[in-house]
């Protein structure tokens, strides 16, 4: 079932998404503060959270942190402070998309369609598989091992590398990029995709300065570089 989490201390702005978004068809839960919003996920497997950054207890930041010690479901930001700064910073910690307040329900609704006809059509069993003894990827599972030890990647970041090992060492560019990861027209930076690269590397990469697997290619954007 596709259920919400909408974390989220104002009651004007949580009503008009919930409303919207019933009438797409899934089902909304929502909290009131952080410490709310993580019991309730405890109870229900949620497959995205709306998570706004303001909140009358622990910070949206900080929700998002503990959120991802333990699960990679997607996380949409709602944020008023709207700064480029405060972007890259959650994308660091773990949110797969950002709303700068104020928006229209009508963005996010088109914003939640994608993801979720995302999650429902992402690689039909793709069969993509990359191993060369030390990093594996596997695009159906969605998984990405480190001699055979998993290495936790938010979706976003998955779905970058399994886009990058997809186009078989051919170069994708950052607007090609965007559009394979989030299906819209994404009114974000071309600097979102670099930060994910930057923590792709760090996760992956023996040495980040130097990079084996995810390689930039000048102005063009990027490619897998693992293949033999
Ligand atoms: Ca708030």
């Amino acid at each position: 079932m596709n259920h919400i989490l909408l974390i989220e201390d104002e009651e004007s702005v949580s009503t008009v998404i919930k409303g919207y978004l019933e009438k797409e068809g899934y089902t909304v839960h929502c909290a009131i503060s952080g410490l709310k919003g993580l019991d309730l996920l405890k109870t229900v497997d949620f497959k995205l959270i709306i998570l706004d950054l303001m909140l009358p207890d622990i910070s949206g930041e900080e929700v998002c942190k503990i959120i991802r010690q333990s699960s990679d479901v997607h996380i949409f930001m709602l944020t008023a402070k709207g700064s480029l700064n405060d972007k890259i910073e959650g994308l660091n910690i773990g949110a797969d998309e950002y709303l700068i307040k104020p928006f229209s329900p009508r963005e996010l609704t088109a914003r939640v369609n994608a993801l979720f006809r995302r999650i429902s059509s992402k690689f039909p069993s793709s069969k993509v598989i990359f191993d060369d003894g030390y990093l594996r990827i596997d695009c159906d599972k969605r998984t990405v091992q480190i001699l055979k030890q998993d290495v936790p990647f938010t979706p976003n970041e998955f779905d970058i590398i399994c886009a990058l090992v997809s186009a078989k060492g051919s170069v994708l560019s950052r607007e090609q990029l965007i559009d394979k990861i989030f299906g819209v027209d994404f009114s974000g930076y071309d600097r979102t995709i670099d930060v994910h690269i930057k923590n792709i590397r760090k996760k992956i990469e023996i040495d980040t300065k130097n990079p084996k697997y995810v390689l930039t290619v000048m102005k063009a954007g990027y490619k897998f570089g693992g293949e033999k």
